[in-house]
């Protein structure tokens, strides 16, 4: 039987590469968007592919959705053994300009809703003694960017998140990871000028923006059996523009 992922965001950019990624990798994947038109296109999309797995209507921050999605992604496939809490936002502005709601709804939708996916999914997963934990964190929740507090906080606050629930669970067969992106070509880097464009890719070795599928790919390295003595990292793929220790 194949293994349950739950991809989070997955009705466009790097979600989607995902979610496609491993549904064509043999996993059952239901992928996420916030819409019944965005859940229906990951339903296409993932039979496009030719794979198993649909689309679900989710909104990360209502707990209440959150509970009902998992209960009947289990109820109907089975226990989840695979989250890649991938769905985020960016609502930019300097911090002097920025609105609260602006800072709340960065926090929640990328931070906080993290809490009750993998608190959820992570029941089955002590029971199986076995699961995939992948969290989409930010080059920029390393490095910091000018106009994006809130979204650098949160992208942050998942690295921390990751390195102490790895060592929480580790002993139950869990691995957590985080995959950093730099700057990926998706809906959400779309609104940069072409100036700003421009100095982006002075600043990234490989000179080019990164495709979804650069990411992807890292994902379904970490969430296979080659990674199964990787957990508590931060997996940097960003062209060369940050390079941790
Ligand atoms: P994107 O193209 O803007 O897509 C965002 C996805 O998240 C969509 O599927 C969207 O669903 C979903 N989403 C938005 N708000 C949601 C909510 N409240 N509840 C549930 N789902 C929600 O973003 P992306 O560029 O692919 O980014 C994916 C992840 O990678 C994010 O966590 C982002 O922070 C991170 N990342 C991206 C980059 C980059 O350069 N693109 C760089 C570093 C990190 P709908 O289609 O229904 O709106």
């Amino acid at each position: 039987m194949s293994q349950i992922c739950l991809v989070t965001g997955a009705s466009r950019g790097i979600g989607n590469a995902i979610a496609i990624e491993l549904a064509t990798k043999g996993y059952t994947v239901i992928g996420t968007g916030t819409s019944i038109a965005s859940a229906e296109k990951v339903t296409n999309d993932l039979r496009t592919a030719g794979a198993e797995g649909r689309g679900a209507v989710l909104d990360v921050n209502d707990p209440e959705q959150v509970e009902s999605v998992i209960k009947d992604i289990t109820d109907e496939f089975g226990p989840i053994s695979v989250l890649v809490n991938n769905a985020g936002v960016t609502e930019d502005n300097l911090l002097m300009r920025m609105k609260p709601s602006q800072w709340q709804r960065t926090l929640n939708t990328n931070l906080a809703s993290v809490f009750s996916l993998t608190k959820l999914c992570l029941k089955g997963m002590t029971r199986a003694r076995y699961g995939r934990i992948i969290n989409l964190s930010s080059v920029v929740g390393a490095t910091g960017n000018a106009g994006q507090t809130n979204y650098a906080a949160s992208k942050a606050g998942l690295i921390g998140f990751t390195k102490s629930l790895a060592l929480e669970i580790a002993s139950r067969g869990i691995t957590v990871n985080a995959v950093a992106p730099g700057f990926i070509d998706t809906d959400m880097t779309s609104a940069l000028g072409e100036d700003q464009r421009t100095k982006l890719l002075g600043a990234i070795p490989l000179a080019r923006l990164g495709r979804a599928d650069d990411i992807s790919k890292a994902v379904a390295f970490l969430v296979s059996d080659d990674a199964s003595y990787i957990t508590g990292q931060v997996l940097h793929v960003n062209g060369g523009m940050h390079m941790s220790s």
